[in-house]
């Protein structure tokens, strides 16, 4: 093993759009992850993703064959989890997948209506109840705070644009005149989370790739953290924080891992 050209000592992955892309591991993605193995470099994921659970989504990766532990896998609902207990919240509305539930739910007591501490909105498109989101706008008005798992008004599988959870969390907050608190990316706990997953002393946070195709959300809670920001991706405008950008894994290698990778 030679010498390391690169500046990171770790680094945090988007998903969508960025190892996975329409439904598949990216071109190039399974050398790229062995290479970071290879020469040690400690990652895990970052998803917002809210659609299935952990499990679903660890099953899908790991099938298509990546190589990852469970817990180099953060998702939406491991820091929804953790805001949860932070801020002792006991009884929890759900608006959402039900399978992701079961990632949150664990020593909570979950409720079809309010009085209720927090209204956890997360993804509905497939389980929108009208009945339910009546229940969640009353429940706020009554005290409960919301709680939005992520509030991204898009998400890119990296071939194409769709209407993310924001559409949902929006509406809520018209209707209520309440924001929700976001406990995905951008909020710092998420990417504080993934960091804790490295399993290394963190001394200089910059030291700490987070690569994302999303610039406006993922990667500005990155730099707020003080991560080092990589966009992935095609955009040719970014904000002129953004620390770098790359349009392929071969680029994406070659920064991270440095020039003499394989
Ligand atoms: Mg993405």
């Amino acid at each position: 093993m030679s010498d390391r050209s690169s500046p990171f000592d770790s680094a945090v992955f988007d998903v969508d759009g960025v190892l996975w892309i329409a439904g598949a591991l990216g071109e190039g993605t399974i050398n790229f992850f062995d290479n970071l193995r290879k020469y040690a470099i400690p990652f895990c994921l970052l998803t917002n993703d809210c659609s299935v659970s952990k499990a679903e989504r660890y099953e899908a990766l790991t099938q298509a064959g990546l190589s990852l532990h469970t817990d180099q896998l953060v998702t939406v609902a491991d820091a929804t989890r953790e805001w949860l207990i932070n801020a002792s919240a006991e009884t929890i509305m759900y608006l959402g997948a039900p399978s992701t539930l079961l990632d949150i739910a664990q020593g909570f007591d979950i409720r079809e209506s309010g009085p209720v501490d927090a209204v956890v909105v997360g993804d509905l498109f497939a389980h929108y109840d009208r009945r339910l989101l009546d229940m969640a706008a009353r429940a706020v008005d009554n005290g409960a705070i919301l709680v939005a798992m992520q509030r991204n008004a898009r998400w890119s599988d990296g071939k194409d644009w769709y209407i993310d959870n924001g559409f949902w969390v929006a509406g809520l907050e018209y209707v209520t005149g309440k924001q929700a608190v976001v406990t995905g990316k951008p909020n710092q706990r998420a990417y504080l989370t993934a960091v804790s997953r490295l399993k290394q002393v963190v001394n200089d946070y910059s030291h700490i790739a987070f690569v994302s195709d999303d610039a406006l959300t993922d990667l500005k809670g990155a730099k707020d953290v003080g991560l080092t920001t990589i966009y992935f991706g095609q955009e040719r405008v970014l904000p002129t924080w953004v620390d770098y950008s790359v349009r392929d894994v071969e680029s994406l290698t070659s920064l991270i891992i440095g020039r003499d990778h394989d």
